[in-house]
């Protein structure tokens, strides 16, 4: 495993990490859940992400359980939540949000559905726009202080909003926020590559990376329709499969077909091709993988070894193929 700084912090993650999204609580059992995690722990894996939304709390509750189960040393594990779109099903106004109420709730809701005492990183799931910012920078900091967060961050949040949380951060000697959790894959690269670019070397925010294979449309799997036993495949999930696939026009499939030709062009399985290339961005923290079984999560972590194989003129070339 490769480790990599989280942005300027002293935090040190694995350049590969896991996350529980759709997964955990829902699409796999706790066995399968369990395998999961322990495959990523043995091929050193040190960062596990979830949110109070994922599965309403269901998933922080399985990955909690397994975590204990397995006897990870607390120290050498980190794990996160994310704060925004409450783990209550029809969530009531202060159930949701990034008010103080809510922020301080949601921590300690996370805390104890992933039985730790702190957690290691802490993200505001999205903007709020009923929240002031600054009220939100507070709470943030109180939870710091006060030992149940250790770093804090923002996900999917206009880099002006980021900024703004910066400045108020500095201007009251508060704990600013260290990171940010943005989708970034071979289809989606402006927000990491164009508008956080400043942010990089302004405020030394960290990344760590979502969907790094579009929900898996980057493997191939959706090239010729929809697998019944896919995420895209699930009940529910329709919302997704038209954000993923959009329709003819948006041409995603088409380019993940052009994609999936080059990988067997070069040789190699499409999966770990599509993670290598996002960790080939200096300014990717982590790259969070989700699986829904062991056999992928290993092809994907061959992902570190074409990192080494692979050079500019691969990663350009992969670029051009998905424009
Ligand atoms: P990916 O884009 O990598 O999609 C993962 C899914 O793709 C798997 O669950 C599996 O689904 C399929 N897959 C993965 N590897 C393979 C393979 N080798 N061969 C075939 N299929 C494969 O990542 P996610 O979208 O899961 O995002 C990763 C994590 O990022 C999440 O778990 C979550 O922690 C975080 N996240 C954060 C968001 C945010 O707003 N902050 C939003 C979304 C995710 P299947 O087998 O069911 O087809």
């Amino acid at each position: 495993m490769q480790y990599r700084r989280l942005g300027s912090s002293g935090l040190q993650l694995s350049a590969l990490s896991f996350g529980a999204w759709v997964t955990f609580g829902s699409q796999v059992g706790r066995g399968a859940a369990r395998e999961l995690v322990a495959a990523a722990w043995d091929h050193g894996i040190n960062f596990f992400d979830n949110a109070e939304g994922y599965a309403d709390g269901e998933a922080e509750r399985v990955m909690g359980d397994v975590i204990a189960d397995l006897r990870l040393p607390r120290d050498g594990y980190c794990v996160s939540s994310k704060v925004f779109f409450g783990s209550a099903k029809d969530a009531r106004p202060t159930q949701r949000g990034l008010s103080r109420k809510h922020v301080h709730d949601a921590c300690h809701g996370a805390l104890s559905r992933l039985r730790v005492e702190h957690l290691d990183l802490f993200f505001c799931h999205r903007p709020d726009p009923d929240t002031p910012i600054e009220e939100t920078v507070w709470a943030m900091d109180t939870l710091v202080r006060q030992g149940k967060v250790l770093y804090w961050g923002t996900s999917e949040w206009p880099a002006a909003s980021i900024r703004e949380a910066v400045r108020i951060a500095r201007q009251h000697h508060l704990h600013a926020p260290t990171m940010e959790q943005p989708q970034y894959n071979l289809l989606h690269r402006e927000r990491v590559e164009l508008e956080y670019a400043p942010l990089y070397a302004e405020s030394g925010l960290g990344t760590t990376i979502w969907s790094p294979l579009a929900s898996g449309l980057l493997t191939g799997k959706y090239n010729d329709g929809i697998p019944a036993d896919s995420r895209l495949g699930q009940e529910g999930y329709g919302w997704l499969q038209r954000m993923v696939l959009g329709d003819a026009q948006s041409g995603q499939v088409e380019r993940a077909r052009r994609f999936t030709a080059l990988a067997r062009e070069l040789g190699v399985d499409p999966a770990p091709l599509a993670i290598a290339w996002c960790l080939s961005n200096p300014h990717v923290s982590t790259v969070l993988l989700g699986a829904s079984r062991v056999e992928q999560l290993l092809q994907n972590l061959k992902a570190l070894s074409l990192l080494e194989r692979f050079d500019e003129m691969v990663w350009r070339r992969l670029e051009a193929a998905t424009a």
